[in-house]
């Protein structure tokens, strides 16, 4: 009985290691589903925490989820080239989500020389914003066509506007779209990503939401926003409209314990008031004993029966 116990403990165990990021982000674990973090940040234009973009590589696709400010860069880091992304999933249309957006289109076409428009699935008004976005660039699109001979069909974007449920299904790989809770945007969505007995559940921007509970139980990993703010900020103060709209530590924790996630990952750092990270796992440490990890650009998780964390090399 003892032995059968420290079996279980130890096969639940999370296996953290320490390795340097992959040199080919295009390689994944056949089996297993591969998550990096390429931005952790929120609209603050810090060099060390980019805007919010997490890949999802699971079998043959390879997925983006969000395209904040300095995607491409950090694709171009872990040497994944803008051809090879199958989708990009929106969780919502806040500026910081997809601000990288025309970066990652037109300068990784002209890389590239992708042949295929790029797939964008998002909340009402995703269409609206590509077809304005596809307008905007109109003239550098048609030098790039004639002058650069960049193929048409790779300058253009193909929005799908989704509702929550399965919104995309390939090659094994089914993407679900739920609404999680952030404030007045609305619709916001979280993504469950599933592959292969595995799954990952990316939270977007949200505050604390049963629906996302109810949709990432039992998951492998979790990715969830985290807001730290002073614990008295006025009604009148203009940065309390932010605190109604994220998700604090203890919440985080209340989160955690119900969902049960393997490992729970924070990205989508937002911090008032010169709070700092050390607070917000203090804070949630009080109150889930599980396995977190305060999240970092360019980490990156293999998943398969035990979860690899591999985390970049220090700067
Ligand atoms: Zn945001
Ligand atoms: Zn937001």
């Amino acid at each position: 009985m003892k032995r059968l116990s420290l079996t279980v403990i130890l096969s639940l165990l999370v296996l953290i290691s320490f390795a340097q990021i992959n040199k080919d982000g295009s390689q994944v674990n056949v089996s297993g589903i591969k998550v990096t973090l390429l931005g952790t940040g929120t609209p603050q234009p810090l060099m060390e925490r980019f805007g919010p973009s997490i890949l999802v590589q699971a079998g043959s696709e390879t997925l983006l989820f969000d395209a904040g400010r300095g995607c491409l860069q950090r694709l171009h880091q872990i040497k994944l080239d803008y051809d090879k992304i199958n989708a990009l999933f929106l969780t919502h249309l806040h500026s910081d989500h997809i601000v990288g957006l025309p970066d990652l289109w037109l300068t990784g076409w002209l890389i590239t020389k992708r042949a295929t428009p790029l797939k964008v699935f998002g909340p009402l008004g995703t269409k609206e914003m590509a077809e304005y976005l596809q307008k905007a660039f109109a003239y550098d699109i048609k030098i790039r066509v004639e002058d650069d001979k960049a193929p048409q069909e790779g300058g253009k974007l193909s929005a799908t506007e989704i509702q929550q449920g399965v919104i995309y299904e390939e090659n094994g790989v089914k993407v679900i779209a739920f609404e999680v809770d952030h404030g007045v945007v609305k619709p916001a969505f979280g993504y469950r990503i599933e592959y292969n007995g595995h799954s990952v559940v990316l939270s977007g921007d949200t505050r604390y939401s049963e629906n996302l509970i109810s949709f990432a139980k039992g998951t492998d990993l979790l990715v969830h926003e985290v807001m730290i703010a002073p614990d008295t900020l006025s009604k009148s103060d203009p940065r309390y409209n932010i605190t109604q709209h994220h998700t604090t530590p203890t919440q985080a924790a209340q989160i955690f314990n119900q969902v049960k996630p393997k490992l729970a990952v924070y990205s989508h750092i937002v911090k008032l008031s010169g709070r700092t990270e050390d607070e917000i796992m203090n804070r949630t440490k009080t109150d889930y004993s599980g396995a977190l990890i305060m999240g970092q650009d360019l980490m990156s998780f293999s998943i398969g029966d035990t979860i690899i964390v591999n985390r970049p090399q220090s700067k």
